[in-house]
């Protein structure tokens, strides 16, 4: 861990101000000069920022790259800082650890994690497995390094359907964590033996099939934008394949999907059935679209914790590393890498 020298900047003075709390830190705006000491700090760090599509718009904002956590992870590998500050949730920023080994990976808060990842330990799998020797078990992306490491593939939701297809059709599979995605997968496959973990993202609770059709019919112009990479949207991914809304008005997308189609789209109205953080980009791209949550209470908690406090705690005093044991990123490595070579992975969450 590296602690910059603070005596020449303003770092002190915003540094004094930073407040921990069970939530996040906070006491910091996102301001013109938090982004200017940001990127002071970040080029002294040799430091490259990646933000997710669900951070706050200052985070957005003043990061190098902004994207989906594949993409993101991608880049991390190229990039020629050698620090990488990740802008999103705990096993984003490990999958990034995991394809840049060599690198160091920060978190601006370490608590940042994920409801849909914890809601499978490794220990957890471990007996699954041990119940049913011989399955063939696919993973999430939403899942740990540990969890990764004792799968044999992984997958997102543009190719949960390709991977259990990849899958000798006489071998049992144990499809973990997203219950919502193992089911959609199980009905698009009509595979009988693939057994789901009943696992969810907190976010997408409030996401139900009367809702959407509720919406559906207030809403009688406008298309739905469905972000099938993250958990918060795998139950509309679920109820719209079920009819929940006219599937003509149906776009399932990605994110760069949806910034595409908000440019070129016809509609007034556009419902947006993912993390409410992805209506910042879209109303950018497209201001003369009425963008629209689903769901307005489809905030992520722990996307929210990487604060303007945060990132600059992060910065000045190279915390929060994250690191995977060299064998599990190995293992784990695998099966990403397996997930990256079957049909189109997308970009994940
Ligand atoms: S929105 Fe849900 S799946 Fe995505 S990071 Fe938050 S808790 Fe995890």
């Amino acid at each position: 861990m590296t602690v910059l020298n603070r005596t020449d900047t303003l770092a002190d003075d915003l540094a004094a101000r930073i407040i921990d709390s069970p939530a996040g830190y906070t006491g910091i705006d996102g301001d013109e000069q938090w982004a200017a000491e940001v990127r002071r700090l970040a080029q002294l760090r040799n430091a490259t920022i990646l933000a997710h599509n669900y951070q706050l718009p200052a985070i957005q904002d003043v990061a190098n790259h902004v994207g989906d956590s594949l993409a993101l992870s991608r880049i991390a590998a190229d990039a020629s800082e050698d620090t990488i500050v990740f802008c999103g949730v705990h096993f984003m920023a490990e999958t990034a650890k995991i394809l840049s080994p060599q690198k160091t990976v920060l978190i601006p808060d370490q608590r940042a994690g994920c409801s849909l990842a914890d809601s499978i330990t490794a220990e957890d799998l471990q007996a699954w497995k041990d119940e049913h020797p011989g399955a063939v078990v696919v993973s999430y992306v939403n899942t740990s390094a540990a969890v990764k490491a004792l799968t044999d593939i992984c997958c997102t939701s543009s190719n949960a359907v390709d991977v259990v297809n990849s899958i000798d059709p006489d071998r049992e599979v144990l499809f973990c964590p997203d219950q919502f995605l193992g089911a959609h997968a199980r009905r698009m496959t009509g595979r009988e033996n693939l057994h789901v973990w009943a696992g969810e993202c907190h976010v997408h609770a409030g996401i139900n099939g009367d809702e959407l059709a509720g919406q559906a019919r207030s809403h009688p112009d406008a298309e739905l934008y469905v972000h099938p990479e993250c958990g918060c949207a795998t139950s509309a991914l679920y109820l719209a394949g079920e009819g929940a809304f006219p599937q003509e008005r149906v776009k399932i997308l990605s994110t760069g999907g949806m910034l595409d189609a908000a440019r070129a789209t016809h509609a007034r109205q556009v419902l947006v059935a993912t993390e409410v953080g992805m209506l910042y980009q879209l109303r950018r791209a497209a201001p003369g679209v009425d963008f629209q949550a689903v769901n307005d209470r489809a905030s992520c908690k722990y996307m929210k914790m990487i604060t303007p406090a945060a990132l600059l705690r992060c910065l000045l005093d190279g915390v929060d590393e994250v690191d995977v044991d060299p064998e599990t990123s190995q293992r784990a490595r695998r099966s990403v890498q397996r997930m990256i070579e079957i049909g189109q992975p997308g970009g994940g969450e």
